[in-house]
């Protein structure tokens, strides 16, 4: 972790410094070595917060460019369960930074537990991401909607490849790093059969994020509202390419129902045999 109390204090390690965890009050130590950033780390192997992520020279630049008072900030929940956020807004949006992998279930607990929840995701852990990523992008134009209402937006049926397989399902905002300017919007809209991306300037995100932003409809609540009116809501429950019937369509409707038969057997014979 970046801040430690030391003192009541709530302080970045330096050399021979010790403090306490802001997470669980049990004592750490900094450590400023040459290989790792400086950080602090538990004493004793203890149990802290299962979501920490050892962080890597991407997640400290990310957290550098908030307030340090939003960083690493406990958040509770009703129930009394605390996690600590990467980023915590005063328009209380959660900013989590992940870098390495998350499993579905561990995502989807997060989402649930941080409720107005952005991710932001190192697009470049994985080497072959960033370009399967922009093949998608390209190839990928369905008409999904009406996209003169949203031109900024681009649809993409049958989002393939590692990132859409991770992220897909995510009910918050995920945003893409591949360490260029732009970052990829992947909307919560999106799922399986459709996804809806836009690319935003790193600029605009940090400029919504930014102490004291207006939270009208220059806000970044505003903006995401937009795309929850009446228009886009019915957008990801509607079939795609209704108009679209073709036989690659009924391949698939075929390969569905085959694999559902084969299920069935399978699970007839199971049956069958502990009878
Ligand atoms: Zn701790």
């Amino acid at each position: 972790m970046k801040f430690a109390l030391v003192n009541g204090e709530r302080r970045e390690a330096e050399p021979c410094l010790m403090g306490k965890c802001l997470g669980c009050g049990n004592p750490v130590v900094a450590k400023c070595g040459e290989v790792r950033i400086k950080h602090w780390a538990h004493k004793t192997r203890a149990r802290c917060d299962a979501w920490w992520e050892t962080e890597t020279e991407w997640h400290r630049a990310w957290k550098n460019q908030f307030p340090s008072e939003w960083q690493e900030v406990i958040h509770y929940a009703e129930n009394g369960e605390k996690h600590i956020a990467d980023v915590k807004t005063d328009q209380g949006w959660a900013i989590e930074f992940q870098h390495s992998h998350i499993k579905p279930d561990e995502r989807g607990s997060r989402e649930a537990f941080y409720g107005k929840l952005i991710w932001v995701v190192d697009g470049n852990r994985r080497v072959r991401d960033q370009k399967k990523f922009f093949e998608v992008l390209r190839d990928g134009g369905g008409r999904l909607f009406d996209s003169k209402k949203y031109p900024e937006l681009r649809p993409i049926s049958w989002p393939e490849g590692a990132l859409f397989r991770d992220w897909i399902a995510s009910r918050s905002h995920v945003f893409f790093d591949f360490g260029e300017d732009e970052l990829w919007w992947l909307l919560p809209q999106s799922n399986e059969h459709g996804a809806f991306v836009r690319s935003i300037a790193r600029q605009e995100l940090m400029g919504f994020h930014s102490k004291g932003h207006p939270t009208d409809a220059r806000g970044f609540d505003a903006l995401v509202e937009k795309y929850y009116q009446e228009n886009m809501k019915d957008i990801s429950s509607r079939p795609i390419w209704p108009q679209f019937d073709g036989p690659m369509r009924a391949a698939l409707r075929y390969r569905a129902r085959e694999r559902a038969e084969q299920r069935a057997w399978k699970e007839l014979q199971i049956k069958e045999r502990n009878r």
